[in-house]
């Protein structure tokens, strides 16, 4: 990262997600969420503490993109996957498939990469 402006609660996170310190936001309900927050989505608590995320999530629905805006035109085709990970859900780019090979319930883990297009860095997903 250059001089770009970090969006900084998400950046951050993702540099966690990198070094295998992945965490999710934790409401002292017990909602889960992902930066940037300051508050739970769910209940509106402002005392959030950094979770540990479970290392394996479960693909719940996806999407394929075939005709993408020009920001992404060099990833295309590309699936689009929320992961259920229990008390959070993620949502980012499925890897290593054929869309074809791609089902609801895959157990994959999650990982960071950096689009095809413009090199920004997203959640990548790989089956376990
Ligand atoms: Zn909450």
């Amino acid at each position: 990262m250059s001089d770009d402006v970090r969006n900084d609660g998400y950046d951050d996170w993702l540099d966690a997600l990198e070094g295998d310190q992945a965490f999710y936001l934790e409401c002292t309900a017990g909602h889960g969420s992902l930066p940037p927050r300051r508050v739970c989505p769910e209940c509106g608590s402002g005392e959030l503490s950094e979770t540990p995320l479970p290392t394996a999530g479960e693909l719940d629905t996806f999407t394929v993109t075939h005709v993408p805006t020009p920001a992404f035109a060099d990833d295309a085709p590309y699936v689009t996957g929320i992961v259920d990970f229990g008390p959070v859900r993620v949502t980012g780019r499925v890897l290593e498939l054929d869309p074809d090979e791609i089902e609801p319930g895959l157990t994959v883990e999650a990982t960071v990469i950096e689009t095809d297009t413009t090199g920004e860095r997203l959640v990548g997903f790989r089956p376990r």
